[in-house]
């Protein structure tokens, strides 16, 4: 059990800084209160390096760089109103219309999962991904400029002078340098672009029908339904007062200087 414990120290680097294994088993009560606080501590930061190291690496890289440290106050915790307080969630957890999303449903390689705004309207094959939403793209790109220039008022002086122009995603990790009134108006205005973005996709895709709508399928299986029920009871209609309508059947008359020999019988 001691033993175990001496490892545990070395392995998270502390065992020197407390003066040896040997020192360490011939601890007494006061000696280990001392240390406690201090070893809880970098157990503290190693479970956060780790974690933080695994979003970093995979899905959830956007959310890191937007909320750089738990200390940061969580956006989400904000009152943004129920629109855009959606989309800045799907869009801090990576589950938006954005084509680096959307093209892993369809299989497709990172690298081919271009904005498809940008590369219709100028042609640009860039990563449709958040920080090109949140730096250049065409999508609701007024919006983003307005967002920009407000936040920016929020900061003193000329302190965000390294940002590139308009890019409110290398914005967004200063946030937690202001204020809490601050970075909240700030994370409304963050969430005010998002929504404009998935609005501009979603549009986007009403028109183009590049993804399957479930929900655009049945609508229109109904309406085609409905259509095809009427039609068919207004022909129905139609025939009956046409049936109603008709003469007799004409008598069946052949001419006497017929070729044919056919024999009447009465
Ligand atoms: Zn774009």
């Amino acid at each position: 059990m001691a033993f175990d414990m001496v490892s545990f120290f070395k392995r998270i680097d502390l065992l020197d800084q407390m003066g040896g294994r040997d020192n360490v088993l011939n601890w007494t009560a006061p000696q280990a209160r001392h240390w406690f606080p201090i070893f809880r501590e970098r157990c503290n930061n190693i479970a956060e390096q780790d974690m933080l190291r695994t979003l970093r690496s995979g899905k959830y890289s956007f959310l890191v760089h937007a909320i750089p440290t738990f200390e940061s106050p969580r956006p989400t915790a904000l009152s943004l109103g129920m629109l855009c307080g959606r989309s800045l969630n799907n869009f801090l957890l990576s589950s938006h219309l954005l084509e680096v999303e959307t093209g892993r449903y369809i299989r497709q390689q990172r690298e081919q999962r271009f904005c498809q705004a940008c590369k219709r309207s100028l042609g640009l094959r860039v990563l449709g991904d958040e920080q090109h939403a949140l730096s250049s793209c065409v999508r609701a790109a007024e919006q983003r400029q307005l967002s920009f220039a407000k936040i920016l008022s929020l900061f003193p002086g000329d302190s965000l002078r390294h940002i590139q122009h308009n890019s409110l995603f290398n914005m967004l990790n200063s946030l937690n340098n202001l204020s809490t009134n601050q970075q909240n108006l700030a994370w409304k205005l963050v969430a005010k672009y998002t929504l404009a973005v998935q609005q501009s996709i979603r549009s986007e895709l009403g028109t183009q029908d590049r993804i399957p709508n479930i929900w655009k399928e049945c609508m229109k299986n109904i309406f085609l339904k409905s259509v095809t029920k009427a039609a068919e009871k207004y022909f129905r209609k139609r025939l009956r007062r046409q049936q109603r309508n008709m003469p007799a059947l004409p008598a069946i008359v052949i001419s006497d200087d017929s070729d044919d020999d056919v024999e009447i019988l009465n």
